[in-house]
C-alpha cells in the first residue's frame, strides 16, 4: 500500500514539475485561445444574431444583408483585423442587381366532375407556404390563372434529340417542370453536353419562348435565376406535384422514372389549372459586398503568404416570408468569427497570414466568389489554401471535399480532426466536374487549392426549418475547432 502511495505521489510530483517548470508550448498557447474564445455559447450567439428576422434572410443587395455586413465588419474591427478589401476598407463591393418579393400565393384548381372547363365549377385548393410553395425569388409581378401543362424537365435540346415541349401547346399556359435534366450520366463529356439545360434561366427562357406565361417549379427555392418582369413563377413541393397528377391515370414518380429510363419526354396537359400571384420589385442599382480582414503572419519570410477562411453570409431573403438560413450559412459565419477572435487574441500568431473572407451572393449564383476570383486582392500564388465553409452547424459528423488538384490539403484535415476534434470525418477528393454549386468549386476552378468543409447529418435546406433550433452548438464548436487547427497547421507548416 505504502509503495503504491509513493509511486502515485511520485507521478504527481513529476507532473507538477513538468507543468510549472516548462514554458508553455506554442500548442498550449493556441489551445488556450481556442478554449477561451471558441465556445459553443459564443458561436451560437453569432448564429442567433445573424438569423434574426430583422435581417430579412440576408438577400444579396438587400437592406437586411447590409445589416449583416455591418455586424460582421463590426467584429473584424473590434478584434483589430487589418482591412483587406478595396481602398483600405473591409469591403469589396461589386454590382449586384436584386429582386425583392413582397407578396405571393398559389392555388391549384381542380375541375369538378361533369363541369370540366367552366370557370365557376372548379374546386380551389390553396396550399400553405413552405409545405406547398415558395415564391420564385426572381419572379416578375403577376396574377395569373391558366391551365397546367406538365413539361418534364422543361428542356429543349435539339442537339441531343430531346424536347420536353414537342407535341404540346403551352401558349398562355402554366408549365410544371423540375430541376436538372433527364441525363444521369456522371461522365464529364455527357455533363458538359447537358450543362446549359440544367440552368434555371435556360428553362425559364425556354418556357417563355414556347409561349408559357408562368411556371410551377418543382425545385428548392433560391435567387439564382434571371429576372424577367413578364414571367411569373413559384416553387412547389412534392404533394402539390402529386395533386396535379391526380386523376390523370399517371403518377408523378412513375412518369419521371420513365423519362430517366427511356430519355423520352412524357409531357401532357394535366387538366388542372393554377392561380399564381407574385408581387416583386427589381433593384438594378444594388451591390454585393465581400468582407475581408487579415491577421498578419508572425514570420517576416512567410507573412505575405495566406491561408483563407471563406464562408458566404447571404441567404434567400423573403420569399415572401422569412427563412433564417441558420445552418446555411450562419453556422459557417459563426465559425469564421470564432476562429477570427481566437487568432486575433491568441498570445502567438501563426507564421503565415490568415484572410477571413465573408462572401456575398452565393445563393444568387456564386457572385461574390466569382467576382473575387476575377478581381483578386491578394496575388493568387500567395494563397496556400482556401478553407471554404458550407453549413457546418448540424448533425454529429464532419465532411470535406478537397479539390482534386490540391491533395496536399487532405493531410491537415485528417490531422486536425484526429488530434483535436475526434469526430467522424468523411473526406473525398472532388473533381468539380459539374457546374459549381459552392464557392469552393468556384475557387477550385479558378486554380486555388481548396477544401470545402461541412458538417454531416441533421439540418434542413432552403426551408424555414433551417433556423436556430436545427443547430447543434456542440457540433458547431467542433467544426470551429477543426477549422482553427486546419488553419494553424497550414499557416505554420
Ligand atoms: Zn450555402
Amino acid at each position: 500500500m505504502r509503495k503504491v502511495f509513493l509511486w502515485i505521489a511520485g507521478i504527481l510530483y513529476c507532473c507538477g514539475i513538468a507543468a510549472q517548470g516548462q514554458t508553455t508550448t506554442d500548442e498550449q498557447k493556441y489551445l488556450n485561445a481556442m478554449h477561451k474564445y471558441i465556445t459553443s455559447d459564443k458561436l451560437f450567439g453569432y448564429v442567433q444574431q445573424l438569423s434574426d428576422s430583422t435581417l430579412k434572410g440576408r438577400l444579396a443587395g438587400s437592406e437586411g444583408m447590409a445589416q449583416a455586413v455591418k455586424i460582421v465588419q463590426g467584429y473584424y474591427a473590434q478584434w483589430n483585423l487589418l482591412p483587406a478589401g478595396s481602398n483600405g476598407s473591409y469591403i469589396q463591393e461589386y454590382p449586384h442587381p436584386s429582386v425583392e418579393i413582397e407578396e405571393g400565393s398559389v392555388e391549384i384548381l381542380f375541375p369538378l366532375q361533369g363541369n370540366k372547363g367552366k370557370e365557376a365549377l372548379w374546386l380551389h385548393k390553396t396550399y400553405p407556404w413552405a409545405d406547398g410553395w415558395f415564391a420564385g425569388n426572381n419572379s416578375g409581378t403577376g396574377d395569373i390563372t391558366a391551365d397546367i401543362v406538365y413539361a418534364g424537365f422543361g428542356v429543349t435540346a435539339p442537339e441531343l434529340g430531346y424536347d420536353d415541349y414537342k407535341g404540346i401547346d403551352v401558349k398562355g399556359k402554366i408549365v410544371l417542370i423540375e430541376g436538372e435534366t433527364p441525363n444521369k450520366s456522371q461522365k464529364p463529356d455527357s455533363i458538359a453536353l447537358w450543362y446549359k439545360h440544367t440552368l434555371h434561366q435556360t428553362k425559364m427562357a425556354n418556357a417563355a419562348e414556347h409561349g408559357a406565361i408562368g411556371l410551377l417549379y418543382y425545385w428548392v427555392p433560391g435567387p439564382n435565376a434571371l429576372y424577367n418582369p413578364d414571367f411569373v413563377y413559384c416553387h412547389v413541393t412534392l404533394p402539390v406535384v402529386e395533386d396535379i397528377f391526380l386523376g390523370s391515370g399517371k403518377t408523378y414518380k412513375e412518369t419521371v422514372a420513365n423519362i430517366y429510363k427511356t430519355l423520352k419526354p412524357a409531357s401532357f396537359n394535366t387538366g388542372k389549372r393554377a392561380h399564381i400571384k407574385m408581387v416583386s420589385s427589381y433593384h438594378p442599382e444594388t451591390t454585393g459586398k465581400n468582407i475581408l480582414g487579415v491577421i498578419k503572419g508572425s514570420d517576416p519570410n512567410l507573412a505575405d503568404e495566406y491561408v483563407v477562411i471563406s464562408a458566404h453570409l447571404d441567404h434567400l431573403g423573403m420569399i415572401p416570408y422569412h427563412i433564417a438560413g441558420s445552418n446555411d450559412n450562419n453556422a459557417s459565419s459563426a465559425a469564421l468569427l470564432g476562429v477570427a477572435e481566437a487568432l486575433s487574441k491568441s498570445e502567438i500568431k501563426p507564421k503565415r497570414s490568415v484572410l477571413f473572407l465573408s462572401l456575398d451572393g452565393e445563393e444568387a449564383g456564386l457572385t461574390g466568389s466569382t467576382y473575387y476570383t476575377l478581381h483578386p486582392l491578394i496575388p493568387k500564388e500567395k494563397i496556400k489554401a482556401i478553407i471554404n465553409l458550407e453549413q457546418v452547424g448540424t448533425g454529429e459528423g464532419l465532411g470535406a471535399g478537397f479539390a482534386k488538384q490540391s491533395p496536399q490539403l487532405e493531410q491537415p484535415l485528417l490531422e486536425a480532426n484526429k488530434k483535436y476534434v475526434h469526430r467522424n470525418l468523411r473526406t473525398r477528393s472532388n473533381p468539380y466536374l459539374t457546374r459549381p454549386r459552392t464557392d469552393g468549386a468556384v475557387f477550385a476552378q479558378a486554380g486555388y487549392p481548396v477544401a470545402d468543409l461541412t458538417s454531416v447529418g441533421g439540418g434542413f435546406y432552403h426551408h424555414p426549418k433551417d433556423n436556430v433550433d436545427s443547430i447543434n452548438p456542440e457540433m458547431l464548436q467542433s467544426s470551429a475547432n477543426w477549422i482553427y487547427w486546419i488553419t494553424l497547421l497550414i499557416a505554420n507548416e
